[in-house]
Formats: structure tokens, sequence, C-alpha cells
């Protein structure tokens, strides 16, 4: 097997790709999770099934059909993934890809019987042509020191690095993001100023500042004068009101 830490990179990278509404760090490590989950098969030494068998190591959880079931289960136990179908099949679709990317990995290194992909249709187990990693112990004991260094060096720079390249340049591709644009006389990481409380008829408020037809703004409507000899209106006087607050 590639190191786990390898395989849980490669898994988390695919978040970038997730749809929106799902927060990125819950997909990055979803997929990790699902992208490590294969290697659990590694209980069944511990069990006494040996390698060759359909339940052991890179078996049956590193086909193909296991990595479809692992996605789907985990576009259902994710919420944000189940907000509408499109969002669910895709984050279905990304999950059996970091699911399955771990045993791509795996066919790429240098020890090892080979990965049945095609189980439980097919038990062959296969490499592929070309495997530049050095394969991972699966003690923990024999990971730690110069050989397991070795071995992540060569994983770094035969995948991490072209990984982060990848994912940069997707980035550059996308443009910078959008960003408000800086208030002139303010300085930099001050609050903002509170809204103003228009009277609503004065010569600032909207409808004071409506053009008319001919484009220029008209001024604020003024009250009919009252009819010689009417009687003034009774009752106070109202209140300008304003038209920025619901005073
Ligand atoms: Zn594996």
């Amino acid at each position: 097997m590639a190191t786990l830490f390898t395989h849980a990179v490669v898994g988390g990278a695919l978040a970038s790709l997730a749809p929106a509404g799902v927060p990125r760090g819950r997909a990055a490590l979803a997929f990790a999770a699902a992208a490590v989950l294969p290697d659990l098969d590694v209980v069944g030494f511990h069990l006494g099934l040996p390698y060759g068998h359909a339940l052991g190591h890179r078996g049956m959880s590193h086909s193909l059909l296991f990595a479809a079931a692992a996605g789907a289960a985990l576009a259902l136990a994710l919420p944000a993934a189940r907000r509408t179908r499109a969002a669910a099949a895709r984050m279905a679709c990304l999950g059996a890809l970091a699911c399955a990317s771990h045993g791509l990995l795996d066919a790429a290194t240098d020890g090892g019987r080979g990965v049945a992909f095609l189980l439980p249709f097919d038990a062959g187990r296969t490499f592929l042509p070309w495997r530049p990693l050095p394969v991972s112990p699966l003690e923990p004991a024999a990971f730690l020191g110069a050989r397991g260094l070795r071995i992540l060096a060569v994983e770094i720079a035969l995948v991490w690095l072209p990984l982060a390249l990848l994912l940069a340049g997707r980035r550059l591709a996308a443009g910078p993001r959008r960003s408000a644009a800086p208030r002139a006389s303010a300085p930099p990481g001050s609050p903002a100023p509170p809204a103003r409380c228009v009277p609503r008829g004065s010569p600032t408020s909207r409808r004071a500042r409506t053009p008319d037809r001919r484009g220029s703004a008209s001024p604020a409507r003024a009250p009919a004068p009252a009819p010689a000899g009417a009687p003034p209106r009774a009752g106070r006087p109202r209140a300008a009101r304003c038209s920025g607050c619901s005073g």
C-alpha cells in the first residue's frame, strides 16, 4: 500500500470539486476518510484470512464496486450533500473517486499482490504498468525510521507536489476571488458608517432624486395649496417621516 498520509491527501484534494453549499473542510475530511477506508481490510490478517482471499488485503475493499458503494454512503451521510439531487450525485461520484484512488495508488507500488479492482466479478489482481511508488509496510513500527522517510519523500515528490501544482493552476485559471471595493475615505478596518436617516420628501430622499422624463431630478413634491376660504386642517401637523427606517 501507499502510506495513509498520501491516500488521505489525494482524497482530500477532491474537496476542491465539491458542489457549492458543501463546506470544503467537511468535504475534505469525508473524501480523505473514503480514500483511507479500503485499508481497513488489514484486520483480515488478524482474523486469519490469507492475502489472496476476496476479503483479504487489496481484495473486495479495493474494488471499484466497493468504491461506488462508499461514494453513495458518503453522499447520504452528509446533510449538506443532500440538499439537491445534483449535489448528492456529484458528492457520490467524488466520494467514489476518492475511494477508487486508493486502489490506483496501491497498484502503482512496487510490492504486494496487486489490486482486485473487479471483484466480485473477477478475482484477478493487477498493477499499473508504471509502479514508481515504494510499497509501505503494513506495520506502523516498520514505517518509523529511515525507510518510512524515504517512502514518504518519494510520495511527496511524485504525488503531493504534482497535486499541489494542479490545484494551484486550477485556482489561477479560475481568476481572483471577488472582494468588496475598499472605501476611499475610511481607513481599512474602520466600522461602516451608520445609515443616514433621510426624511421623506427632503431634497435628498429617493423620491426627490428620481429623474423625471426629461432626465433631470425633479424637486420634492410640494403640498397642494389649500383653496381660498377653506378651513384649516384639524389635528397636529404630521412630522416628517424617515424613508430610510421604519420609524
Ligand atoms: Zn490499500
